[in-house]
């Protein structure tokens, strides 16, 4: 029997739930306390002391939900080395489908970066779960250049002019944008400015 506790918290593992949020639900309550209950009837009797699927969960309004203590590891990753490595956040909705509204994403951002600071987690290590299996999760509308942006900390100035740059094309990714850039990729940069600006 393996033991309960996390090896050690490595890894932020973000999830969405793939059910769409209700109107009749504004705050997700009900729709985590139907994940709580889903869970416990498929793992009560393999993992008693497993509770639920993420350690925290995300509502509509921004309310968090605490789920698994974070001394336990969760059942969420397809992936035992990762399981038992990872905290588990969970936006409750279905971003294939409807979109994530500000104090959803900003609740988010929020708890991410204290647990990030709690951990000494660096962004590297913040993974989508697709980026671990075959799966679409957290969903192809989440907002993740937006969600990752912020939680490096980049000062707002600089955030404005990258994302100008990139809505015009001069470059090609939102990542990672505290990297140094190299000499070849400022090269890049300047070529894709001269072809805007000559309107190639
Ligand atoms: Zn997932």
């Amino acid at each position: 029997m393996i033991s309960k506790n996390l090896i050690e918290v490595n890894f932020i593992v973000i999830h969405h739930s793939a059910v769409l949020n209700s109107e009749k639900d504004p705050t997700s309550i009900n729709q985590w306390k139907s994940i709580l209950k889903n869970h416990k009837k498929e793992f009560s009797k393999k993992f008693p002391w497993s509770i639920s699927p993420y350690h925290f969960g995300i509502g509509k309004k921004g309310n968090i939900f605490k789920g698994q203590d974070e001394d336990f590891f969760c059942i969420h990753a397809g992936d035992d080395y990762y399981n038992f490595r990872s905290l588990a956040v969970c936006f409750l909705g279905n971003f294939n489908i409807e979109t994530m509204n500000d104090n959803q994403l900003n609740s988010g951002i929020d708890l991410v970066k204290d647990l990030m600071k709690k951990y000494k987690i660096p962004f590297e290590r913040v993974l989508r779960h697709k980026e671990i299996v075959s799966t679409d999760c957290p969903g192809k509308n989440f907002p993740w250049e937006r969600f990752s942006n912020r939680i490096v900390d980049i000062p707002q100035y600089k955030y404005d002019s990258i994302e100008y740059a990139y809505k015009l094309g001069w470059i090609k990714s939102l990542h990672s944008p505290e990297e140094l850039v190299d000499f070849g990729n400022f090269l890049t940069i300047l070529k894709n400015f001269y072809k805007t600006i000559r309107g190639d």
